[in-house]
């Protein structure tokens, strides 16, 4: 047995999992606990505290306590980028173990999780942390006058909702430039994968991060969620999820006039143009659909193809998705796993079926998938679906391996089609000609436009949405630092 394999028997081996909260790893305060499955068997891989809004509280004034007395707050930015930097370290030395267990707890082959999800996170945190180190705290205010400057202090308990398709990932994005700004967090994951959350919970106590900076209530969104979003004592609030949720923790911030930073969902597009090179497009599109099955917020789900290329790309795609190895996260053949759970499944097939009453046709028939000795879990195949751009499938996100594919002749007709989306957080424009791909680039509404690519995140080019998918800043970019600064104008009459 490899030492990642044994780290995580050692760490699922605890009968419940606690809640980490003041830098002390406890119980919820009711004593009731939720049960975690591994998507690819169906079957519980952990007992995890199913914290309330009791442990909600606990955890917010741990946080608040942490921003006054711990000095996280008030060292040196320099000095806060050592600890983060010594946190960043870690996951990388953990990245074997924290990549299997987020396979185990989200059904994603382990070398995707490996490859992308851990060490994205320690690079996010290492962003973040050197940024700020370079980041002016005082900057002058040139008015005649007044002596006049800006100060930039962090706001104090910046709370942090997550969904279940990059739990990894997404705690990086989102903790790394609070805390590189002096702010204390309270994390609440999401409950079908809350385990490598509380990981990264144990690698922050291992870098030294002082007692109550970090901390993590596991529950429901109902419960723990509802009551972190409306709590009164939290400064700054980021939910990463749904727009039905995402609305319903805008309206409890709104309560407050607590700011919030939302990252919700998408119904990404991709126009590809007729000069590009089609089998390479149909390729990357099809490994678009089925990354993390589908569950992906900004992934190409509606296909724009210039009618030249239409039965090409369609041909391609379909022999790609048909020779996709679905299997266990921890199979080595394995490109796509399960979906996370059996409620996503019957999501992802009502949907077809809806679709289907609809008028769509099957390019690719889709539905439930059997694997040879995991068959208790939850998997799916790819579908490919063709029609009219106002049925359900093209318009609602169905966060699985499904694709819409709809023709278009003119270049105006096919920024029309991408912007009837209620959504605006990604699309994709494919062409060779690239005045073109620049003017359509520009033309589709959203968070991010990618060039002949889908899928591209870098740290220091900000993602995030707009309309349905979102507001407040986004991620990932020099400026969410900032979004995580209280400015404050300190002025005297010269
Ligand atoms: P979800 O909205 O159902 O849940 C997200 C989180 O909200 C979970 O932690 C959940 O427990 C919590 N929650 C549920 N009800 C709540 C309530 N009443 N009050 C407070 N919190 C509550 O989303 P999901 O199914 O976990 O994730 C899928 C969604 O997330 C998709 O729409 C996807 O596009 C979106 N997403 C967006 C991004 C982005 O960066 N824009 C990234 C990943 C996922």
């Amino acid at each position: 047995m490899s030492t990642s394999t044994s780290s995580v028997k050692e760490f699922l081996s605890a009968d419940v999992h606690r809640m980490f909260i003041g830098g002390a790893w406890v119980e919820a305060k009711g004593g009731k606990a939720f049960e975690v499955r591994d998507p690819g068997e169906g079957k519980v891989i952990a007992r995890v505290s199913e914290g309330g809004a009791v442990d909600v509280d606990r955890a917010v004034e741990a946080a608040r306590k942490a921003f006054r007395t711990s000095g996280w707050a008030t060292m040196p930015a320099n000095d806060r980028a050592v600890i983060i930097h010594r946190l960043a370290d870690l996951i990388d030395k953990n990245a074997a173990t924290i990549a299997q267990l987020e396979s185990l707890d989200v059904g994603k082959p382990v070398p995707q999780a490996a490859a992308f999800d851990v060490p994205h996170a320690a690079k996010t945190l290492r962003y973040y942390a050197d940024l700020s180190v370079h980041t002016r705290r005082r900057e002058p205010i040139a008015v005649s006058g007044f002596d006049a400057r800006t100060v930039r202090f962090p706001y104090g308990v910046c709370a942090f909702i997550f969904p279940w398709n990059f739990p990894f990932l997404l705690v990086g994005w989102g903790v790394a430039p609070a805390l590189a700004a002096g702010n204390t967090v309270v994390i609440k994951p999401a409950e079908d994968t809350p385990l490598s959350t509380l990981y990264f919970a144990k690698l922050a106590e291992e870098a030294g991060v002082p007692k109550g900076v970090i901390n993590v209530v596991t529950g429901f969104g109902e419960a723990a969620g509802a009551a972190l979003s409306g709590h009164k004592g939290v400064n700054r609030m980021s939910f990463t999820g749904s727009p039905e949720v995402g609305k319903m923790v805008a309206e409890a911030c709104g309560r407050n006039l607590v700011p919030v930073k939302l990252e919700l969902g998408g119904k990404g597009a991709a126009v590809l143009f007729e000069d590009i090179d089609v089998d390479a497009a149909a390729t990357a599109l099809a490994g678009a659909i089925t990354l993390n099955s589908g569950q992906v917020c900004c992934t190409a789900t509606r296909w724009f193809v210039h009618e030249k290329i239409m039965d090409r790309l369609v041909n391609k795609a379909t022999s790609v998705l048909k020779g996709i190895q679905i299997g266990h996260g921890s199979d080595a053949a394995t490109q796509m796993g399960p979906v996370v759970s059996e409620k996503q499944r019957k999501r992802i097939l009502n949907y077809l079926e809806k679709g289907e009453k609809e008028g769509a046709k099957f390019l690719l028939e889709g539905g439930k998938a059997s694997v040879k000795g995991h068959e208790g879990g939850f998997y799916v195949k790819p579908a490919l679906l063709a029609g009219s751009p106002d049925n359900v499938c093209a318009r609602d996100e169905i966060f699985g391996p499904v694709a819409f594919v709809m023709p278009f002749k003119k270049e105006d007709e096919a920024v029309e089609l991408v912007n009837r989306s209620s959504y605006g957080l990604a699309n994709s424009v494919w062409s060779a000609d690239l005045d073109r791909a620049n003017r359509v680039a520009e033309a589709m509404v959203a968070g991010n436009s990618w060039i002949n690519a889908h899928n591209l995140f870098a740290h220091g080019i900000p993602y995030g949405g707009c309309n349905l998918s979102g507001c407040g800043g986004g991620v990932l970019g020099p400026d969410t630092l900032n979004d995580y600064f209280r400015p404050q104008s300190i002025v005297r009459p010269l």
